[in-house]
């Protein structure tokens, strides 16, 4: 064996230490540090704190937090070459393809992990990424969207089984319709306690869409893990998320991207009227769940245009919803990762949590837009990008 094999197994074995030197650090958890140094060893943090070892990068100047969480996105759902909205419309290795892009600008952007909610195609680019043969943020995945149309609630249950079997990571329901339809519950109380009963007794998480209050409050009451879009919830409604724990995952970015990128959908006028409309009452129960302590999640519901901007998020809720931007930044960290079930091994920077760190030119805390300045991404050790001059 050449010495130099040799070195490559001794560092796969004992793992490669780095030594990040940094002048501020958001940790994910509310807290901030100033001049430390991280050591990350193989995939994981080994230390934080201050330190005098020679740094194999100087993050010096720059706002380092732990790596961005999204917690709904859908992976698959990209623009085509014409720049038009497409997604599993055509064949599996054209989708695999614009995933595993989509995939790659999201890490860029700034975002380690990412829920996908989902489709099929999502499992074999989430286990291609786990194999580190392609570069892109952790993935879980839904692998499929359960709809009220899929049977009764026994039929329900089965599929639940079924996703599991398949391998997802997560379970996602339509408990409603959507906004453009009005909200109106679409699963009846049963099919929804069938779904998210069935998810908890096989210790999966179940997501549920649910614009409109009634759909909302049975997964609330069903113990469904947490309610995507909420765009209607009633003050009772959050209540009982409040009492009950439930995860709330308001989205703002779709609406703008929608709106933005309007060429590439097929939206009548109508409809962007709906979208448009939408974006008030988003940020209306925002603010009221905020005031009720709920555990907001950071989700964006990127679609084709959003992949790579969903830091947008951060800049919606700071600018528009008057959100702190460091309860906006716990939110995409630490908390997320709590509701993914990943709070020991994700989201902070912290001794033994996964080496997933960001950094951005300037001050989020000062001024939002930072955000959009991703120079560092390094996700389980590996570094994504360095562009910092
Ligand atoms: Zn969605």
């Amino acid at each position: 064996m050449k010495l130099t094999s040799l070195f490559l197994l001794a560092c796969t074995v004992f793992g490669q230490r780095l030594v990040i030197q940094t002048s501020s650090i958001l940790d994910g958890k509310g807290g901030s540090m100033r001049n430390a140094q991280i050591v990350v060893d193989g995939t994981k943090i080994l230390s934080v704190g201050p330190g005098s070892a020679t740094a194999d990068y100087d993050l010096r100047g720059l706002t380092v937090m732990p790596g961005w969480i999204d917690t709904h996105i859908h992976l698959n759902w990209h623009m085509d070459e014409n720049n038009k909205s497409a997604g599993g419309t055509r064949n599996q290795a054209d989708d695999a393809l614009y995933s595993a892009g989509d995939a790659w600008m999201t890490l860029q952007g700034g975002f380690t992990t990412v829920q996908s909610v989902g489709a099929a195609i999502d499992g074999v680019v989430r286990d291609r990424i786990a194999q580190g043969l392609l570069p892109g943020p952790r993935v879980l995945t839904s692998l499929r969207q359960i709809q009220a149309n899929a049977g009764d609630p026994e039929a329900l249950r089965a599929l639940v089984r079924k996703t599991k079997q398949e391998g997802a990571d997560v379970i996602k329901l339509f408990a409603t319709s959507g906004l453009g339809a009005g909200g109106g519950q679409t699963m009846t109380d049963e099919q929804i306690q069938a779904v998210c009963g069935e998810a908890k007794a096989l210790g999966i998480r179940a997501v549920v869409h649910a614009i409109g209050d009634s759909g909302a409050r049975a997964a609330v009451l069903a113990g469904c893990t947490s309610i995507e879009h909420g765009t209607f919830l009633t003050n009772e409604t959050l209540d009982l998320m409040a009492q009950r724990g439930t995860y709330f995952d308001p989205n703002l970015l779709v609406l703008h991207n929608y709106l933005d990128k309007r060429e590439s959908f097929t939206f009548t006028q109508a409809q962007l009227d709906t979208l448009e409309k939408g974006i008030a009452p988003t940020i209306d129960v925002l603010q009221r769940a905020r005031a009720r302590n709920i555990k907001i999640i950071f989700g964006t519901d990127a679609v084709a245009g959003s992949h790579g901007r969903n830091a947008e998020e951060f800049v919606y809720r700071v600018r528009d919803a008057k959100e702190k931007p460091m309860d906006a930044i716990v939110s995409a960290t630490s908390l997320s990762a709590q509701s993914l079930g990943l709070g020991g091994e994700i989201g902070a920077i912290a001794p033994g949590l996964e080496a997933d760190l960001v950094a951005v030119v300037g001050n989020p805390q000062e001024e939002i837009t930072a955000v959009r300045r991703v120079v560092f991404v390094m996700k389980g050790g590996k570094v994504y990008k360095n562009v910092h001059k």
